[in-house]
C-alpha cells in the first residue's frame, strides 16, 4: 500500500497486480516502481497479472483507495473481483466515507459488477486522446473510440475520466465526449517522464483551453502541466495559468 502516483490523496491497494496492455509509457512509471520489488514478489517485478489475497484484509487508511492501481484490473479473473468488492462492502460498515476507484481501459469488464459495486465506488478510465490514428504504437488496450463507446455505455451513476498523459486531440469531439460520460471528475496532465517515452502531445495552450472547458460542466483536477514543452529540439515556453 503506497501513495497512489496517479490520484492526489489517494492510495493504492493491490490486492490484484499486472497488466497486459503494455502502454509504452507505463514502463517508466508504474513499472519501474514495482522493479524495486524484485526480492519479494517475481511477478509484480515482471508486471504479470497475478493475485495477491494476503492484501484483501488491508485497506488503506486514506480517503480514497485506487483499487488495484499498479496495474489493470480487466486482467484480474471476475471471482476474484468479486472478493474484492465483497471486502470492501464489509469495509463499509465500520468506514462509510471513503471512495474506492474502480479504473481500467477496457470498461467492458465492469458490467459484469455493475449491479454489486456499493455507492461509495467510482469507475474511471483513461482516454489519453479521441484519435485512434496510430494508437496501436502506444498501447494494446482498446482504441480509444472504442473505449469511449464502452465506457458510455455502462448505466453506472459515478464515473471519471483520465485524460493523462494527454495525447493530441480534436477539441469538440473530445469535449463532446466529456459530456455524454457524464463524469463528476475529470484528471487532465501530461506525461511527466518526457525524457523516456515521447508522446504526440497538444500544445499548452490547446489543453489549457480543454480544462476550461471542461469545468464548465465538471470538476477538473490538474496533474503534471508542464510549463516548457520540447519541440522539434528547442523548448517553448508557455506561461501556465
Ligand atoms: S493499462 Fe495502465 S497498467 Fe496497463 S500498461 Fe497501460 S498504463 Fe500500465
Amino acid at each position: 500500500m503506497k501513495q497512489s502516483r496517479m490520484y492526489e490523496g489517494a492510495k493504492t491497494w493491490n490486492p490484484f497486480v499486472g497488466c497486459l496492455f503494455n502502454c509504452i509509457y507505463c514502463k517508466p512509471s508504474f513499472q519501474a516502481q514495482l522493479k524495486r520489488l524484485k526480492q519479494k514478489c517475481s511477478n509484480c517485478y515482471n508486471y504479470v497479472p497475478h493475485l495477491h489475497p494476503e492484501r484483501l484484509k488491508r485497506i488503506p487508511s486514506a480517503k480514497i483507495i485506487f483499487v488495484c492501481g499498479d496495474g489493470d484490473i480487466s486482467f484480474c479473473p471476475p471471482e476474484y473481483t468479486f472478493k474484492i468488492i465483497e471486502r470492501i462492502r464489509e469495509h463499509n460498515r465500520r468506514c462509510p466515507h471513503k471512495i474506492y476507484y474502480f479504473q481500467s481501459k477496457d470498461p467492458r469488464y465492469f458490467e459484469q459488477f455493475l449491479d454489486y459495486f456499493p455507492y461509495n465506488v467510482v469507475l474511471l478510465t483513461t482516454l489519453e486522446t479521441n484519435r485512434d490514428q496510430g494508437y496501436d504504437k502506444i498501447s494494446k488496450a482498446p482504441k480509444p473510440s472504442i473505449r469511449f463507446k464502452r465506457f458510455l455505455r455502462l448505466n453506472y451513476p459515478r464515473k471519471g475520466v483520465t485524460i493523462e498523459p494527454i495525447m493530441d486531440f480534436d477539441l469538440e469531439i473530445l469535449l463532446s465526449w466529456m459530456r455524454s460520460i457524464k463524469p463528476e471528475i475529470v484528471y487532465v496532465g501530461y506525461n511527466s517522464r518526457p525524457k523516456q517515452v515521447q508522446l504526440p502531445e497538444p500544445s499548452l495552450r490547446k489543453t489549457l483551453k480543454l480544462i476550461n472547458r471542461l469545468g464548465e460542466f465538471t470538476a477538473v483536477q490538474r496533474k503534471y502541466i508542464p510549463r516548457c514543452l520540447p519541440f522539434r529540439g528547442w523548448r517553448l515556453c508557455h506561461i501556465v495559468k
